[in-house]
Formats: structure tokens, C-alpha cells, sequence
């Protein structure tokens, strides 16, 4: 199941080219704040699958093309990412004039995090702060949004802990400064376009991953490459903290990073999950 949110916080499940309105289903109150109505969804969704598989029928639908979609979680409880998660990514920030402590791998520097409000959706644009002599990177990752919660979830029962995945966009800025801040200017990222559940995707080791700028293929790579994958990311990130409904893991990016400048659009695709493309801006295009 394709489940997203649209149009001012609705709920809605995506079949075919059309979006199915759920909201009313899954007992969302679109302008509700906090907006947690999806972790509240996620954390229920065994008891509302059926009702939800059984609206599809008969509940309003419109195009997919003509809503605008939002990034699916808000409002997570946590949002973790892997630091170097790929050998070649990790080598070609060793070589590159960028090298800080952004070089160690995920399986020698565990987890960091970024701040929820860089999370945007697939209908929205990365806006590019005003600081200059700077450079801005795109990264291609996989989201793993958890579904069950807990602490100390072991790799072999991680997949059990999962709900879906979606497509996530790591804008990093390179050089000097503190990981966490470099990594959560506003709009810094992108989940979307949806959550696709975890059966749908099925075990995620062979999952491909593209990114493209201005058509041109930057990054690709198989998720199986990655160092720590996403069942010992899982296992990794509840042995320190415990997970939630909503949370959501970016997997880490592979070699290809490269900038992003105003003007730019940038597409990425998980197979099996989706796709999104997203334009670039400046704050002063975006006021
Ligand atoms: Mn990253």
C-alpha cells in the first residue's frame, strides 16, 4: 500500500494514478497540531488495514497528478540518518577538499541525526541558504519508517519493526561546522512521496537506488552495498535509543555527491518504493 499525505494534511492511499481520500477512515483531523496524525496511523494500522482496504472501493478519489503531496511524516519523534554507509562514498569524501569528520563509516561513528523541521514533501522545493563561498551536496538514501517500536530490536527481527520505506534526500552543506546544523537547514529533506509498506517493497537488500540533476545520472547504487544495512540500522539505532512509530532512518548515500545550485531539478528513485523530483531555489527566489 502506497499511503500519503496531500492537500493540507489528508490522508490518502495511492492506487494506480489516483489518490483515495482516507482521512476520515483513519480518524485524521487535517489541521491538527501537532500534525501527528500519520505516527498515530502507523502506530494503529493493524487494527485499521481493513477498513482501510475496504474504503478503496467506494471512498472519494481523485487524480495523483493534481494534488500536492507532503512530505508523509511532519512530525516524526526522531529523525536518525547514517553517516558514511557506502565504501565509495566514504572514499571519495576522504578525497575530496570536503574531508572532516563526515570520512568514518556508519559501522565506526553509529548514527547522527537531522532536525524534523528539514523534512519536506515531493511538491515542495530545496531552498538554498544565503551563505556564501559555501557548497551544497545532494545525497540519495532509502527512509526506513518504523512501524513497531522498541528498544534493542535485533538485526533478524529488525524487518518485523519496520513499516515501509520512502525516498529521501540528504542536502548536506560540505565543509566546516557541526554535522547536525549542516545537515537541517529548512527544506533540507525530502521524504516523499509517499510511504510505501513494507510488503509491498519486500526484503529490501536488492532495492536500487538513482539520483539524477538536470537529467544527468549522479548517484546509483544497490542497497546491499551499503555497510551497515537496514536490518543492522534498525538494531544499531534502538541499542541506544528507543524507536517510534513514525521515526524515520536515512540510510546513508553512495558515490556520486555533487552540488546543488538554485535552478537545478533533482530526481530520485527507489525501485519499488517511488519516485520524486524537486526543484532547487534560493531563500531570496522562495520569499
Ligand atoms: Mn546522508
Amino acid at each position: 500500500m502506497k499511503i500519503a499525505r496531500y492537500n493540507g494534511g489528508n490522508i490518502g492511499v495511492v492506487v494506480g494514478d489516483r489518490i483515495v481520500d482516507v482521512t476520515r477512515i483513519v480518524g485524521v483531523d487535517p489541521v491538527e497540531w501537532p500534525p501527528i496524525g500519520m505516527n498515530r496511523v502507523i502506530a494503529n494500522f493493524g487494527s485499521l488495514r481493513s477498513a482501510i482496504n475496504a474504503a478503496l472501493a467506494s471512498a472519494p478519489s481523485e487524480p495523483l497528478e493534481g494534488v500536492h503531496l507532503e512530505t508523509p511524516i511532519p512530525w516524526p519523534h526522531k529523525l536518525l540518518a547514517m553517516p558514511g554507509n557506502f565504501a565509495a562514498h566514504s572514499a571519495e569524501m576522504k578525497a575530496s577538499p570536503f574531508s572532516v569528520g563526515d570520512s568514518k563509516g556508519a559501522d565506526e561513528q553509529g548514527f547522527f541525526m537531522k532536525s524534523p523541521a528539514s523534512l519536506i514533501g515531493s511538491a515542495e522545493a530545496i531552498i538554498i541558504p544565503d551563505r556564501p563561498g559555501r557548497t551544497f551536496h545532494h545525497e540519495c538514501e532509502i527512509a526506513t519508517i518504523i512501524g513497531i517500536g522498541g528498544n534493542d530490536i535485533p538485526a533478524e527481527l529488525a524487518l518485523d519493526h519496520i513499516f515501509g520505506y520512502a525516498c529521501l534526500i540528504d542536502v548536506t552543506m560540505r565543509g566546516a561546522g557541526e554535522r547536525v546544523m549542516r545537515k537541517s537547514f529548512d527544506t533540507f529533506c525530502p521524504v516523499g512521496p509517499w510511504i510505501t509498506t513494507a510488503d509491498e517493497v519486500g526484503p529490501p537488500d536488492d532495492i536500487d537506488m538513482r539520483l539524477w540533476v538536470n537529467g544527468e545520472l549522479r548517484q546509483h547504487a544497490i542497497a546491499n552495498e551499503m555497510v551497515v544495512g537496514i536490518r543492522e540500522q534498525v538494531a544499531m539505532c534502538s541499542s541506544v535509543t528507543r524507536l517510534e512509530p513514525g521515526d524515520i532512518i536515512a540510510s546513508g548515500t553512495m558515490s556520486g555527491v555533487g552540488p546543488l545550485v538554485p535552478g537545478d531539478t533533482v530526481e530520485i528513485t527507489i525501485a519499488r518504493v517511488g519516485s520524486m523530483k524537486l526543484a532547487v531555489t534560493s531563500r531570496v527566489a522562495a520569499r
